[in-house]
């Protein structure tokens, strides 16, 4: 890497459907990078094909990565909006002798795609519509026989691609047969557009999955044929589930948004995905400056990442305890919001929020935890019958008369107020705390009840246990 060299990495989405957490590595991976290094970060919508791009899904992607922070300095650039270059570029090609049309209709194909499994050797297209004349050519063309363009590819080169992750991988150029370029409908191809885009938006480092290892030896292939200097190229192995298998909505949520909506972090999600197939000493967790400052591709694996749904709670709980509470008020009142739960109010939230940060792990769970605040929940019968019995209900009463004659609920008053009950009854904290706290909430788990009787206020504090009584 020469330092006159500009270091511009891209991502380059196809839009089919959501951002996928895969795509994410991808693209933080290209973002890292370009912000290590001072460089430009470029985002490329691929959208030719046109059958399965939809604009929901190109709004997905974008609407995923603003989330996740991965802001890019170019684009997003379409490639659809393209093909006047795309077209120029197979044009010259041809002229070149480097291309060719190709008249075989499908059917013609798949006879002979049968024919080579019958003799049990490599289909490769024959070139038949290579070795015909001008005159044939045309000829077809006035028969109004639509084609494809296929780029001819030499027979007798080794391609060597030197990855940056994977290491010299060698490819014989016979393996590798006429590949389509363009199909009957003018719809240019994968393997050429991103040549053609890589090349002319000067991308330096292409950093993908190595889903697309195989047609690195066509693009290298293409690079060569249009004289365009090569980037260097950087595959990361794929995420796996647990067992071992292509990470798949079978391991659960795949898709950004959904971690949002599970009420994750997006830095969380960040900093759980730089790890997942890259690492810098031991250390686990990263502000963003420090991923900007520590990120390499020396540092990226050659095994596939196992993505790991415990760590990334654990790294989740580890930035909620790490938040300002007024940061997450918002967040948890939109979950609230979106569970029918309206007008909460932003100084109770901030105490609920506050008093629960330490005992969860998403927003969601923080969201499920108070919101016995904003909206009446029913008792769960269990919980009620499990600890409010004949034993602890004369407690309760006790609790309920000296909280009746209380001035306030602060925590001073109420501990005062526990201990007094504790020594008429001789008995532990726990058996006075325990059945005011689940008078209160009606739940197994919820805030403690100095925090509840504090949150609730004197008032709604003494309905809530005088039900039980
Ligand atoms: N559009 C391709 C995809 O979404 C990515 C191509 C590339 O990164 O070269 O798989």
């Amino acid at each position: 890497m020469t330092n006159s060299m500009e270091i511009r990495t891209r991502f380059a989405p196809s839009p089919t459907g959501y951002l996928h957490i895969g795509g994410a590595r991808t693209a933080l991976y290209n973002y890292l990078f370009a912000k290590k290094h001072g460089g430009k970060f470029v985002l490329r919508v691929e959208d030719t094909d046109r059958e399965r791009s939809t604009d929901e899904a190109v709004q997905a992607i974008l609407d995923g990565m603003k989330w996740l922070n991965l802001n890019w300095d170019e684009g997003p650039f379409f490639q659809t909006k393209r093909y006047g270059l795309y077209n120029e570029v197979i044009d010259k090609l041809i002229s070149e002798n480097k291309a060719y049309p190709c008249f075989c209709t499908a059917e013609e194909l798949d006879v002979k795609r049968k024919q080579a499994q019958q003799d049990k050797i490599k289909y490769t297209y024959d070139r038949t519509c290579h070795k015909l004349s001008a005159e044939e050519r045309q000829a077809k063309v006035d028969a109004g026989m639509k084609s494809v363009i296929r780029f001819f590819s030499s027979d007798d080169e080794t391609i060597t691609l030197k990855d940056l992750i994977k290491g010299d991988v060698m490819v014989e150029s016979k393996e590798l047969d006429d590949l389509i370029i363009r199909r009957t409908d003018g719809n240019p191809t994968y393997n050429l557009t991103v040549v053609i885009d890589d090349a002319t938006m000067k991308i330096s480092h292409v950093i993908r999955g190595d889903d697309h290892l195989n047609n690195t030896f066509r693009q290298i292939q293409l690079y060569q044929a249009l004289g365009y200097k090569l980037p260097e190229f950087a595959h990361l192995p794929l995420i796996l589930g647990p067992d071992k298998k292509r990470l798949s909505k079978r391991h659960g949520a795949t898709s950004v948004m959904a971690y949002r909506d599970m009420g994750y972090l997006p830095h969380s999600l960040n900093n759980y995905l730089v790890r997942l197939g890259w690492s810098y000493k031991d250390q686990e967790l990263f502000t963003e400056q420090e991923m900007i400052d520590c990120f390499g591709l020396e540092g990226c694996s050659k095994a596939a990442g196992i993505f790991n749904p415990e760590k990334m709670d654990w790294m989740n709980g580890h930035y909620i305890r790490e938040s300002d509470p007024k940061d997450l008020v918002p967040l948890v009142k939109e979950i609230l919001e979106n569970d029918g739960i309206q007008n909460c109010d932003d100084a109770v939230l901030f105490d609920a929020v506050s008093i629960s940060v330490e005992k969860v792990k998403t927003l969601k769970e923080m969201a499920d935890f108070v919101k016995l605040f904003f909206t009446n929940i029913e008792p769960d019968p269990e919980a009620v019958k499990k600890t409010l019995k004949e034993n602890t209900l004369p407690i309760l009463k006790r609790v309920h008369e000296e909280l009746t004659a209380a001035a306030a609920v602060d925590h001073d008053t109420v501990h005062d107020i526990f201990e007094k009950v504790m020594k008429e009854f001789d008995t532990k904290l726990g058996k006075v705390a325990n059945p005011v706290r689940v008078a209160l909430s009606g739940q197994k788990i919820s805030p403690g009840a100095y925090d509840l009787i504090r949150i609730f206020g004197k008032e709604e504090s003494l309905k809530r246990i005088q039900r039980h009584l």
